[in-house]
């Protein structure tokens, strides 16, 4: 008896810990003991050096399996790595930011009137997934029509093959490097380039923020550890980014512009924290809302596209489809880099 009245007291005890802990989460900083300014500062500029470096590798692992030949586009653990790259992807928006998104919007900071009454996270990604949705269909129909017509201009004899194309749909029609039209791109490899495209602005939101949190603090028992996990973090999303930047086959100057990009995000989120040190407050309504909107839109693009346009339409595609061993251990990649990326999940 005298243990469970012990337990129910620390259990309230540790709740009005909690309570406290989250309305003094809204007022100005408290005087916290770590909190030493001038030390600071030379570990943030560490850890800008140490994240730039560890996001260039993580993106460039990807990218450099190209002059590998086990991992040419032909070979089979070049879908592999493919597998694990969207897994981190998908991770990326289920554990990463949507859960962001609900915590901020969700945030005892907010009033309750509208914020929570209805769930705009949840609202938003919906929206934004099919948003995505849209532009990928109606880019795709634009695409193919174009290409209709430039082919009817050339002849009949290719009629048949192409309107079989065009049936296969943009998904399940991959090009492979063997026959890839000489005119314009094919639509598989434009897609894989918007996807790129559009996944580093899926990530970028994240990206500053979690540097922006170490920038705008001063804390100096938490700085470190912090600056290490994010040096996983951006490792293990630039594989992810990598992969992706690996099949829309840029030419090098605009490979090297896609991993510039997104190395400088954290870094860069960090600079504008120290900046902003003074105006800017994690927990103000307005930067709650901002970044909690925008987090909710970054979900949703990031989830579509990594289930429609990387899972399943490599899944679904005649390679996986024609060996169940490949799709098997095609699974154990998506499964690896997916939680790779949670457990990740537990520090930024
Ligand atoms: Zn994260």
């Amino acid at each position: 008896m005298a243990s469970t009245s012990k337990m129910v007291s620390t259990v309230i005890i540790f709740m009005a810990f909690l309570c406290t802990k989250a309305l003094s989460q809204c007022e100005e900083e408290t005087n916290n003991p770590c909190n030493n300014k001038s030390k600071a500062l030379p570990l943030k500029i560490i850890g800008i050096a140490a994240i730039l470096i560890t996001s260039i590798i993580g993106v460039c692992l990807p990218l450099i399996t190209r002059s590998i030949p086990a991992l040419s586009p032909d070979r089979n653990l070049f879908v592999i790595v493919k597998a694990f790259a969207s897994g981190i992807i998908l991770a990326t928006g289920f554990m990463h930011v949507l859960p962001d998104s609900f915590d901020m919007l969700r945030s005892p900071c907010l009033s309750d009137n509208p914020w929570h009454k209805f769930p705009f996270t949840g609202f938003l990604a919906m929206l934004s997934a099919i948003f995505t949705l849209m532009v990928d269909s109606m880019a795709t129909s634009m695409y193919t029509t174009k290409n209709n017509a430039i082919s009817a201009e050339g002849g009949e004899s290719t009629t048949g093959d192409h309107e079989m194309a065009v049936a296969g749909g943009g998904g399940t029609h991959l090009h492979g490097h063997h026959h890839r039209p000489k005119g314009p791109i094919g639509a598989q490899l434009l897609r894989y380039r918007v996807v790129a495209m559009v996944m580093e602005l899926g990530i970028v939101v994240h990206s500053i923020v979690i540097g922006l949190g170490v920038g705008a603090s001063n804390d100096v028992c938490t700085i470190k550890p912090l600056v290490a996990a994010l040096c996983f973090h951006q490792m293990f999303e630039g594989m992810g980014l990598g992969g992706c930047i690996l099949q829309a086959e840029y030419k090098p100057l605009k490979k090297a512009l896609m991993v510039f990009f997104f190395s400088m995000t954290t870094p860069f989120g960090i600079a504008l924290g120290i900046g902003l040190a003074k105006t800017y407050k994690e927990n103000s309504p307005s930067a709650l809302i901002t970044v909690g909107l925008l987090n909710a839109s970054s979900a949703g693009l990031l989830i579509y596209m990594a289930l429609v346009d990387l899972l399943a339409a490599d899944f679904m595609g005649p390679k996986l489809q024609g060996s169940i061993k490949l799709q098997l251990k095609s699974f154990a990649a998506v499964l690896l880099g997916a939680g790779g990326m949670s457990v990740m999940a537990k520090w930024a």
